[in-house]
């Protein structure tokens, strides 16, 4: 997988002049070997090829001396792009290829040449995005900006384009990345009912709590937001209460925030595929009979959470249809129990087979067959 990443970059006078110096060879050779074309083809109706051409570069070298100043790679990817347009005209995909003019698409393309010394590993293109230079050839290091939050690139360094536009310079770095993502292989699979108690339910009829110690806390608050009312205004006490009240507040979220972790942690690294329901989270907050009921941490965010725990360690997470009723069918015939759509039910017998069932580990059971469903769907078996 090749990616291209472009910096800004701020080179001193030196070598701005070298940067223009090469660009303005690699414009040279293009146009002194597409002329070479054209007077050939008049004179002969043949023309040489992009590496007889490339074999005449030392020459060219002696006749032009100014030729060996600038990068050298990028005389023969000079060559190698004159020998691109050709392709293209003949393919039909371009028109007859012409001369390159100053000021347009000034650029000029050098190559990741890799060779070892005496042990040492030496690479002609280095990026260093910690204290942001780049080391070009004939160069040296060049102040680079962009991609702020990159610290590394992983993967090799192929090619660097320069480019020079409307004074300023840039430089693209192609990068063959390789593909760290390893091969999916599912081996355990667990469904999930998130519920609306303070216990999510999987369908190993395990009971993950949903809950923290928050009775000290709450009651805190309760004493301190009553303090605050009775306190002077622009009092000293009054702005005592005020912080005291924040940081409650403050643990409030952090232990939220610690549980929330705490239970997709358990669930991504116990699981390969996790399957839930797509809840309407805005809808359940509007109905009064489940906000009512709704857990100490918000299902959005525990959702969120999980959804991005599951990229990070390449599992998958899985959201069956919210319109599933997952509650009231009987995971083991199937039947449909329109009943059970009071929540108040936490126990029921299937009419069909009487089952017992326990509400949501039934739920759980139907929400993973669903997903396993959908799953299989997807890769085809
Ligand atoms: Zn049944």
């Amino acid at each position: 997988m090749y990616k291209a990443y472009v910096f800004r970059m701020y080179p001193n006078d030196k070598q701005k002049q070298k940067i223009n110096q090469s660009i303005g060879n690699s414009r040279f050779v293009y146009n002194h070997f597409l002329n070479q074309k054209i007077e050939d083809y008049k004179n002969t109706k043949q023309t040489k090829t992009c590496f007889e051409q490339i074999k005449e570069l030392p020459l060219l070298y002696k006749e032009y001396p100014f030729l060996k100043e600038g990068d050298s790679c990028s005389l023969r990817n000079s060559l190698f792009n004159l020998d691109d347009s050709y392709k293209r005209f003949f393919n039909k995909q371009n028109r007859y290829p012409r001369f390159k003019k100053k000021g347009i698409n000034d650029s000029y393309k050098t190559n990741n040449i890799k060779s070892s010394y005496k042990g040492n590993n030496y690479e002609s293109i280095k990026l260093d995005l910690v204290n942001k230079v780049i080391t070009l050839p004939k160069l040296k290091e060049i102040k680079i900006r962009g991609y702020r939050n990159l610290k590394k690139i992983i993967g090799n360094i192929k090619s660097a384009t320069i480019k020079k536009e409307a004074g300023k310079y840039y430089v693209s770095v192609l990068i063959e990345e390789e593909c760290i993502k390893p091969v999916f292989i599912p081996n355990f699979i667990v469904g999930i009912d998130l519920g609306i108690k303070d216990t999510i339910i999987t369908s190993y009829n395990e009971k993950i709590e949903n809950k923290f110690k928050k009775e000290n806390i709450k009651k805190r608050i309760k004493g301190l937001s009553r303090a605050l009312a009775r306190a002077k205004a622009g009092s000293k006490n009054r702005y005592k209460i005020k912080i005291k009240l924040k940081r409650c507040y403050q643990k409030l979220r952090n232990m939220r925030k610690y549980l929330i972790h705490d239970i997709t942690n358990k669930l991504t690294n116990e699981n390969d595929i996790i399957i839930t329901e797509d809840l309407d989270i805005k809808k359940m907050y509007k109905n009064h009979q489940i906000a009512k009921l709704l857990t100490d941490i918000p299902i959005g965010n525990l959702l969120k959470t999980l959804e991005y725990k599951c990229e990070l360690k390449n599992k998958k997470l899985i959201k069956i249809d919210r319109y599933y009723p997952s509650s009231q069918i009987c995971s083991r015939c199937n039947y449909q129990n329109k009943e059970i759509k009071d929540l108040s039910i936490r126990k029921w017998e299937c009419p069909k087979c009487h089952t017992i069932h326990d509400r949501d580990y039934n739920a759980a059971e139907n929400i993973l067959f669903e997903g396993l469903k959908q799953y299989m769907r997807t890769i085809n078996v």
